[in-house]
């Protein structure tokens, strides 16, 4: 599939998940609007796109909860349009009914979903126009509970009545949207939870018998399912798991958080 002379945003593009969708994407042609706070890391993606021979990006240094309208605009200004939105910045955390801090609450909202809202609405003229569509990075987390990742989990779950909802209101405007649900793929992200480079090994070794395909995902794994969601245009108000088949062993107990059990 190819993405030559299409517009591609991507929210969270500094690292992850979002690096390697940025990366797959202008590999195929498309120019991509990447969106991420630390500059040092979002210009160093950059420079590997422009290096392998693909698209020069656009880098904007932006918070998502803080910059919509900005992020929106400098895209518009510099490529002229936009065909899809990625809404994939997102970040993690351990909590529970009874381990409840309402600020890291607001702050998981804020960014996971409040934020997803605001751009998406912002960006809907824009995608009516190339008759573009939307993928949002949700996680199996919006599919299953897990009691040490609560706000987390309705963040995501909230996100995907989101996508759905979202797909019934822009039929008419020929936009699609759906969303990702990945289970545990290699990134930076589980820093939040204390999972660094020495115990991401363990952490990692540990989940992978919970998977069909006896191992944790790549950030291949997700970006191969970006293109395609981004390309399909059958595909409309899906949440797609990406899980190595997690959701259909059953295994994984959402109890005590995954199974995770730490030796930090
Ligand atoms: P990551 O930490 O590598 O990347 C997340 C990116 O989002 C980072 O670049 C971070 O700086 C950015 N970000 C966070 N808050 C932001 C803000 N306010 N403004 C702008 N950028 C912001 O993690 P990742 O695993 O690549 O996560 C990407 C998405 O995938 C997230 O939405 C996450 O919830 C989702 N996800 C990840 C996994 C996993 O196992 N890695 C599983 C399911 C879902």
């Amino acid at each position: 599939m190819s993405f030559s002379g299409k517009v591609v945003l991507i929210t969270g593009a500094s690292s992850g998940i979002g690096a390697d969708a940025a990366r797959h994407l202008a590999s195929k042609g498309a120019s991509v609007s990447i969106v991420g706070r630390n500059e040092k890391r979002l210009n160093e993606v950059a420079k590997e796109i422009i290096k392998a021979g693909h698209p020069t990006p656009l880098a904007i240094v932006a918070d998502v909860t803080k910059d919509p309208e900005r992020i929106i605009k400098e895209t518009i200004k510099h490529f002229g349009k936009l065909d899809v939105l990625v809404n994939n910045a997102g970040i993690f955390g351990d909590d529970s009914v009874v381990n409840f801090d309402v600020n890291e609450f607001d702050r998981i909202i804020n960014t996971n979903l409040k934020s997803v809202v605001v751009l998406t609405s912002l960006a809907v003229p824009h995608l009516e126009r190339s008759r573009g569509n939307i993928i949002n990075v949700s996680s199996i987390c919006g599919l299953r509970a897990f009691d040490s990742y609560m706000s987390y989990c309705i963040s995501k779950a909230g996100l995907d009545q989101f996508t759905k909802c979202a797909a019934l209101t822009l039929a008419s405007k020929k936009i699609r949207v759906n969303s990702l649900n990945p289970a545990v793929i290699k990134t930076p992200i589980f820093e939040a939870i204390g999972i660094n480079e020495s115990n991401e090994a363990q952490f990692y070794e540990e989940r992978k018998n919970d998977y069909l395909v006896g191992r944790v995902g790549e950030v291949s794994d997700t970006s191969s399912a970006i293109a395609y969601l981004a390309s399909e245009s059958f595909v409309n108000g899906i949440l797609l798991p990406v899980d190595g088949g997690i959701m259909a062993s059953g295994l994984g107990s959402g109890a005590n958080g995954c199974n995770i059990s730490l030796s930090h």
